[in-house]
């Protein structure tokens, strides 16, 4: 690790993974993302192979700190060496062929020093999991599993997409706890009807098909569990659809009702509710996703993948993006006549940009930012640097005087991220 603020981070920088294939796309999905079997078509049949080898080229050329190592991060930027925490995300890394993920953590391990307790996580959808696939996660040092669950009822599993159904999903749980004990399972409320017309057969989820997916995570004692709130992206199926009038989606109120209902079912069943949409039994927080935001730097890695980490000389942070181009990531590696650089510079912070954003991600929290870290992290006082943002969000009711997130803050934090751009 080198100079500047990560000396003084409490904690080590996280790594991300992208894998972009997934079984087809879901028809909600903004992500760098693509069905696997379009992507066989255009690039053969081994695409994910090759995908992985690509990949594991890069890692090879950050080692030996070739040519390559400045197409992938920009010069100025200090890539860290240690990590405590790796998240193998997508996409659906689960698709890939089990001995491609252990020999792509046992590629990290070689090119990084990642930490003897380090947090490992692996996304899966319920159709991807079997025994064998995660027992040679297990094996291969993956000690936690995120699945996308999404919902437990089939009508709502097809309006999403999404390819498996709720007793795949159901058997996919089973068989994981066999396997591990840290599991998170993804779920999505406000999901709509789909239909010629909102009247009659088609309306969006009711509060008792979501009590269906919270009973299923007390029941089955999961100790993390994420609820988000579909939003219709540019550019989806979804947006397609509710400009031909096809979507019935729940109306606000309705949606917030369900919002609440989760948030209160949950936290009476011990649950804490740690982020807007993440919830976890005491110690079970997802220790990736916090530095996200906590302002702990981390490294992106794989098609499209976002770096946050500092720069030398002057302490500055460097927000980048790998290429979002499979052909162009697929001939990153030994292909001389690809002379561009694979990244993109998103932005530059400084430590006025940094504390903003700091304040901003902070408030995804329920406890907020943190003062003691932020004096830490940028030597300063928080209260003395953001009094006038801090008091207006007080006299709305956003947050309380302990700087925590109020039940109203929580249904209007956009206003308070807004308070920070
Ligand atoms: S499985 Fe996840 S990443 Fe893949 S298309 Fe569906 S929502 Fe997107």
């Amino acid at each position: 690790m080198a100079s500047s603020d990560l000396q003084k981070a409490p904690e080590a920088p996280g790594l991300y993974v992208h894998i972009p294939f997934c079984v087809k796309k879901c028809r909600y999905c903004d992500f760098l993302s693509f069905g696997v079997g379009d992507c066989r078509r255009r690039y053969g049949p081994d695409i994910i192979e090759r995908y992985f080898y690509a990949l594991f080229e890069q890692l090879d050329a950050v080692v030996k700190e070739t040519a390559l190592r400045d197409r992938l991060t920009p010069r100025e930027a200090e890539l860290p060496a240690c990590y405590d925490t790796v998240y193998i995300g997508g996409g659906t890394p689960g698709l890939a062929d089990a001995g491609l993920i252990a020999r792509l953590l046992e590629k990290l391990a070689t090119v990084f020093r990642i930490g003897g307790g380090a947090e490992v996580t692996l996304e899966v959808n319920p159709c991807t999991v079997s025994d064998d696939k995660l027992r040679a996660y297990r094996a291969a040092g993956v000690n936690r599993l995120s699945m996308g669950v999404q919902s437990l009822s089939g009508r709502l599993l097809n309006n999403l997409g999404r390819v498996h159904t709720a007793d795949v999903a159901r058997r996919a749980v089973d068989a994981a706890k066999k396997y591990f004990d840290n599991i998170n399972l993804d779920f999505i409320f406000g999901i709509p009807g789909i239909a010629g017309s909102c009247a009659g057969s088609a309306p969006p989820q009711s509060i008792s098909e979501l009590r269906d997916c919270l009973r299923f995570v007390v029941s089955e004692r999961i100790p993390h569990v994420s609820f988000y709130s579909l939003i219709i992206e540019p550019g989806t199926e979804f947006d397609r659809l509710q400009t031909g009038g096809e979507l019935c989606l729940p109306d606000d109120a309705d949606e917030r009702s369900m919002y609440h209902e989760l948030r209160y079912f949950l936290t009476e069943n011990g649950y804490i509710h740690y982020e807007i949409s993440n919830f976890s039994k005491p110690g079970r927080e997802s220790r990736h996703n916090l530095k996200y935001w906590d302002g702990t730097p981390y490294t992106g890695l794989g098609l499209g993948a976002v770096s946050y980490l500092p720069a030398s000389p002057n302490g500055d942070y460097l927000r980048f993006r790998q290429t979002a181009d499979l052909s162009e990531f697929l001939s990153t590696g030994s292909d001389p006549c690809v002379k561009d650089r694979g990244y993109e510079i998103q932005e530059r912070l400084d430590i006025d940009a940094r504390k903003r954003d700091y304040m901003m991600l902070g408030f995804r929290k329920l406890g907020g930012p943190d003062p003691e870290r932020y004096r830490r992290l940028f030597n300063g006082s928080m209260a003395e640097d953001f009094s006038k943002e801090l008091r207006l969000l007080k006299e709305r009711d956003l947050i309380g005087a302990d700087n925590k997130l109020t039940a109203h803050g929580l249904d209007y934090a956009n206003e308070i991220f807004m308070m920070f751009i």
